[in-house]
């Protein structure tokens, strides 16, 4: 029987990476993203996964930082695929740069909603899909986009380190909760990896940026998308936090 993921923030960078990770390990993949400018990005990544990969896909769109329109994907995901989800990707994201005393209330809210309480929102109405059909053999997977932020500090983004780290012992707590049951919860905590939210940065920054790294170079969506991809199939690895980030926390 066919295998069904949800993955949000899947419409483009890591989360359209992730997608198609999906697709190709087989699994029916549920694309959700946010804004009505990324409705086209979504539907052309999904048309591209069934073609590729054979399998089927679902868009919709939600913004998951409302517990209600998390629901709703849900809702939709089984009404389609049936009442029995094999995967959730939590990866939807956004971040400020912003000092802690300029940032407003309402920008570190919309930080902690998109990037925390959303997996928080998304796993308690996934879960219930999940443990009415897993086991050691047949297990199923929870994996949440922290940040190399969330294992360090970084300046001007104290409510994104805070969400990503929350992310860690949130992941944690879950994998030993459902470690029995046949869940598996992990995390991936990119490094600096080109997509959105460093392409308004000019060449120079770039470069200062990519100097601190000790690899000298900043990450391919692809790096992130491997490490799914070795979780996916790792059945004995839960409660972990994987980090491709080219040694930057090794300093
Ligand atoms: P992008 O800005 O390229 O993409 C962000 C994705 O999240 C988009 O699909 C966007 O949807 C979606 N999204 C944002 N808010 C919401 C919401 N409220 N509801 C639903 N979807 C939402 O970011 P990246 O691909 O770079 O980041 C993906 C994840 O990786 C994030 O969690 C980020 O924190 C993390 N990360 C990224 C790093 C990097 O260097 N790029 C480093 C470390 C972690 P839409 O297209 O509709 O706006």
């Amino acid at each position: 029987m066919a295998k069904t993921a949800i993955i949000t923030g899947g419409s483009r960078g890591i989360g359209e990476a992730m997608a198609l990770k999906l697709g190709e390990l087989g699994y029916n993949v549920v694309i959700n993203y946010r804004s009505e400018s990324s409705k086209v990005l979504s539907d052309n990544l999904a048309a591209k996964i069934k073609d590729q990969y054979g399998v089927d896909t679902l868009v919709v769109r939600a913004d998951v930082s409302k517990y209600d329109d998390c629901e709703n994907l849900v809702k939709a995901t089984v009404d389609k695929f049936g009442d029995k989800i094999d995967v959730l990707v939590n990866n939807a994201g956004i971040t400020n740069n912003c000092n802690f005393i300029d940032i407003t209330k309402e920008q570190y809210e919309a930080v902690i909603n998109t990037n925390l309480m959303s997996f928080l929102h998304m796993t308690h109405l996934v879960l219930p899909y999940m443990v009415n059909h897993s086991d050691k053999d047949n297990q199923c997977c929870i994996v949440n986009t922290s940040s190399v932020g969330g294992l360090t500090g970084v300046i001007n983004q104290a409510d994104y380190c805070a969400s990503k780290s929350g992310i860690i012992g949130f992941t944690r707590a879950i994998a030993l909760e459902f470690a029995g049951k046949g869940i598996r919860c992990n995390a991936i905590a990119p490094g600096m990896i080109m997509t959105d939210m460093l392409r308004g940065v000019n060449q120079d920054e770039l470069n200062a940026l990519a100097a601190t790294i000790p690899q000298g170079f900043i990450g391919d969506v692809s790096d992130i998308a491997g490490a799914l991809g070795y979780i996916l199939t790792a059945p004995y690895v839960t409660g972990q936090v994987i980090s491709p980030n080219g040694g930057f926390v090794l300093q």
